[in-house]
């Protein structure tokens, strides 16, 4: 390696063949591991027979290990950081650290690998195209409730990080704060043999995770459908009741402009209803 730098490498979330080529060239090349908890990676790295030494960086020292991790860097080493599971920095530690080695002008480097939420969300079957990570909600009941209310009307799909001592009653009080009927999904264990993936109202969710309790065990991502965009084609009564009105005594164009200008409602949109209503 010509150039020091910091690697971000992505590490498994269960099944250790998750792990990438690219990752383990990386991990055995540089210098120095920096993982959140030593003892848990060497794990990893045995069963890779890396060899690599390795020092802690956890949300408790974080700020004190960014002088170490700068001073190697300084000496023309590379370091790459690991964290328990997944991808640094996703609900984990890392990002004080990154934006110091960057802020210094040393190369960042990712190595991408999985993500709990990005590998619910592929196969999960909610919509994908726009989503919102929401990572752990709070873990006191208020909090959660409030923090689930505050995203009853998000359009995105919405996704958290549940414990498994909370998960039954985070769904709970999802199905109370979005509805029932809201589709939602459980992605349990994800790579792991006892992978789950169910996707359902949120009220049938909770009744099938509260009659088995093995469903409530392990590591789990939540994923909630975004609330339904209102039709914008489809108008309530009134403003039609409000256009009708207008159309008896104005020509369409102007009526059209003046009930958008009373109700709100785009004036293209009510044009081309008054123009239905005078066919
Ligand atoms: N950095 C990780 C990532 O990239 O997803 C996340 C770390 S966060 C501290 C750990 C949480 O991620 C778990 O509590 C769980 O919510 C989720 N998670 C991690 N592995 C998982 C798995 N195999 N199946 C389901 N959820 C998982």
């Amino acid at each position: 390696m010509s150039e020091s730098a910091l690697f971000v490498v992505a590490t498994p979330i269960g099944n250790l063949q998750d792990l990438s080529q690219r990752a383990i060239d990386v991990l055995q090349s540089v210098e120095v591991i920096a993982a959140e908890d030593t003892r848990h990676s060497a794990r990893l790295l045995a069963h890779f027979n890396i060899n690599t030494r390795l020092i802690s960086v956890h949300e408790h020292n974080e700020r004190q290990r960014i002088e170490t991790v700068l001073a190697m860097l300084e000496e023309g080493k590379s370091i790459a950081l690991i964290s328990d599971a997944g991808t640094p920095l996703i609900s984990d530690p890392g990002f004080v650290v990154v934006r110091a080695v960057r802020e210094a002008g040393y190369k960042v480097v990712p190595v991408p690998g999985c993500a709990a939420f990005v590998t619910a969300l592929s196969a999960a079957g909610l919509p994908s195209d726009r989503f919102s990570f929401e990572g752990f909600p709070p873990p006191k009941r208020n909090a959660r409730l409030q923090c689930y209310s505050a995203l009853a009307d998000e359009s995105r799909t919405l996704i958290f990080y549940e414990s498994p001592h909370r998960v039954l009653e985070s769904l709970k009080d999802m199905a109370e704060s979005f509805g029932g009927e809201r589709v939602a999904a459980v992605a349990r264990e994800l790579t792991k043999t006892f992978e789950t993936i169910k996707s359902a109202p949120l009220a049938e969710l909770v009744e099938w995770m509260a009659a088995d309790h093995n469903q409530q065990k392990g590591e789990f991502v939540l994923l909630v459908q975004g609330r339904p965009k209102k039709d914008e084609g489809a108008l309530d009564a009134k403003t039609e009741e409000v256009l009708d009105i207008l159309l008896a005594e104005l020509p369409v164009k102007q009526a059209a402009a003046l009930a958008s200008k009373i109700t709100g409602v785009k004036k293209n949109l009510l044009y081309k209803l008054a123009l239905e209503r005078g066919e």
